[in-house]
């Protein structure tokens, strides 16, 4: 459980398990779904509240092979995610304000 949130001078915010990077929006396309992937730890998180909540986040590659979308071989990444931009703390407002988080800078 995580009671705050570090956001540098850009308002990106930060990796709530370990504060070691910022967190990219990754479409996972065959799914047209967007998670949160940390770009230092890879720690990824399936919605903006599991920043919070997640004791221990999972992995973009444990997601994908959990649900079947990658196997054990090659896989053709551009076909299946898409880095975007960093997470704000901005679109995070709703879930900071319903766990209580503390920002620091
Ligand atoms: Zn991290």
């Amino acid at each position: 459980m995580n009671t705050r949130l570090f956001v540098d001078n850009n308002d990106i915010a930060y990796c709530t398990t370990f504060e070691d990077g910022r967190i990219y929006k990754v479409l996972i396309k065959p799914l047209n779904k967007t998670i949160y992937v940390c770009e230092e730890c890879g720690s990824a998180w399936l919605d903006l509240d599991s920043l919070f909540t997640e004791e221990h986040a999972t992995s973009l590659q444990y997601y994908l092979k959990e649900i079947g979308i990658i196997g054990d071989g090659y896989v053709k990444w551009s076909e299946i995610v898409e880095y975007g931009d960093f997470l704000t703390a901005s679109e995070l407002e709703d879930a900071i304000q319903r766990h209580g988080i503390s920002i620091v800078n």
